[in-house]
């Protein structure tokens, strides 16, 4: 456990809270952290702080009065089970034993669990935030109907581990800057070739969901009718 806060209650875990650009929420929560940080020099002072004083300190993240008596739970239960916060042994754990036993704990999801493995632990894990998964899914590296949840293990399968966090920061930094959640910005030039390849892709859906099922059918339906591409 270092002296002062890191991402998760492990020594020399690495933060992430320096993107240009960003939404409300994002600075909201970055500033929610920093506020922690500020206030309190280690996990366990926050473990151990006044309810309401957690409370106060991430007030701009939203719902602090949930979040605050969650993390502080998280946090003594980490401490009865292991005696520590130090979460070091998970590293010599097998990956899927170790997400497990994070997301063991009350308002531990896959998310969560992925960027404590993945930034704090150096684990191969991808976590899928809001705009990971607004942008997989418009880009189609994913299929649209997906869960959150399912994204993980798909997205994990679909890039190699060593790519994960290059991919996570770099789709992110997509997601803020360019492919944005309102208003993407699909005439940027990073864009252009990107919006023409989703041109093509959208074209032979509509083929094969429309086109060819008419032409198949004005065949009468015989199986060596027009076939798609
Ligand atoms: S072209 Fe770019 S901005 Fe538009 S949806 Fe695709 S990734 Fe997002």
């Amino acid at each position: 456990m270092g002296s002062h806060l890191a991402e998760s209650p492990t020594a020399g875990g690495r933060t992430h809270l320096d993107h240009p650009l960003q939404n409300t929420n994002d600075t909201n929560r970055d500033r929610a952290f920093e506020s922690l940080r500020r206030q309190f020099p280690n996990w366990q002072a926050v473990r151990d702080a006044d309810p309401g004083a957690i409370v106060a300190a991430i007030r701009t993240a939203g719902l602090a009065n949930q979040k605050g008596p969650r993390i502080q739970q998280v946090l003594k239960d980490i401490s009865a089970e292991r005696g520590s916060l130090d979460l070091g042994f998970l590293q010599d754990l097998p990956l899927e034993e170790a997400r497990a036993w994070l997301m063991k704990f009350k308002g531990v999801g896959p998310k969560t669990a992925a960027i404590v493995l993945l930034f704090s632990l150096s684990r191969p894990a991808f976590p899928v935030d809001t705009h990971i998964y607004r942008v997989t899914g418009r880009i189609g590296l994913r299929p649209e109907k997906m869960t959150v949840e399912e994204a993980h293990f798909l997205l994990e399968k679909i890039f190699p581990p060593e790519a994960y966090y290059a991919a996570h920061l770099n789709i992110i930094r997509l997601g803020r800057e360019i492919c944005a959640a309102r208003k993407p910005a699909c005439q940027a030039a990073l864009c252009a070739d990107f919006a023409i390849m989703q041109r093509i892709l959208r074209l032979n859906q509509v083929y094969n969901e429309i086109v060819f099922p008419i032409l198949f059918l004005k065949k009468g339906g015989e199986m060596d009718a027009v076939q798609p591409s």
